[in-house]
């Protein structure tokens, strides 16, 4: 499943593209996405792209006389095309530009291509937390943050209190921090949430910068995958020695979701 960082690098790579581009008109093979995709987006022509930003994992299209919402859902993905090619079986959108041809292709079609006229008060941001590369989002909003959940890889993957990290960052997060992915929240630190704020911008402006995590599903907008996953240092890499110390890598599964960490280095 595309993270914020796959998402945003999607975005770093194809804005220089698509900015004050004129979408000529769109193709649209599919409607059955994880919604219906919205007639604004099937029947859209002659408008100019404004600005492409990212609210969460969610990318923003901003046009002349509105907003497209895309979420690229579990397999979601966008390829620059600089020439027609006939689609495959999962293309479901063409944007159709002057210069570029904007492709959304989706095998499991969990994905979102929406229309707002505007973006405020819209219901699929208002109870978001903040966005982590955020000045707003430091330490003193954490640990006032931190007192709702239990657990504290549970209080750092909770999209009230800060976006986009999802399973295999936050692993690689609390390990960078050496925290235990179990701690109760409530019991670090100031000194531990610091160092927990700082390690997860880094690490996300790291994943960012390397075009995210390579998933399966998920390639960088120019078709070449990402290339963070060869550095993960605990996520997948149950019973190998830690890169640290040496002691075996444990892995148990918490709701679901599997918890990697090092038993020296993490406390
Ligand atoms: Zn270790």
């Amino acid at each position: 499943m595309p993270e914020l960082p796959e998402v945003e690098s999607c975005r770093i790579s194809i804005e220089p593209h698509l900015l004050n581009q004129k979408i000529n008109y769109t193709i649209v093979r599919n409607v059955n996405l994880r919604r219906p995709v919205s007639k604004e987006i099937i029947d859209l022509k002659n408008q100019f792209i404004l600005s492409i930003d990212r609210r969460a994992k969610y990318l923003l299209i901003r046009l002349t006389l509105g907003w497209i919402i895309i979420h690229f859902g579990m397999s979601g993905r966008l390829i620059l095309l600089s020439e027609y090619i006939p689609p495959e079986k999962h293309d479901h959108i063409d944007i159709i530009m002057q210069n570029n041809i904007l492709r959304y292709t989706d095998q499991r079609r969990f994905g979102i291509f929406l229309w707002v006229n505007d973006l405020s008060n819209n219901v699929l941001f208002n109870k978001l937390g903040l966005e982590p590369l955020s000045d707003e989002f430091n330490s003193e909003y954490l640990l006032k943050k931190l007192y709702l959940k239990k657990i504290i890889k549970q209080s750092i993957m909770d999209n009230k209190i800060v976006v986009g990290i999802g399973n295999i960052y936050a692993n690689e997060i609390l390990f960078s921090s050496g925290i235990l992915p179990l701690r109760r929240s409530q019991d670090l630190n100031d000194k531990e949430v610091k160092s927990l704020v700082s390690n997860i911008k880094l690490t996300l402006l790291k994943a960012i910068k390397h075009g995210g995590t390579t998933l399966r599903n998920f390639l960088q907008s120019n078709g070449k995958p990402g290339f963070f996953a060869n550095q993960l240092k605990v996520y997948g890499k149950f019973n190998e020695p830690c890169l640290s110390c040496g002691t075996k890598i444990i892995k148990e599964k918490h709701a679901s979701r599997s918890s990697y960490w090092c038993p020296t280095c993490q406390v």
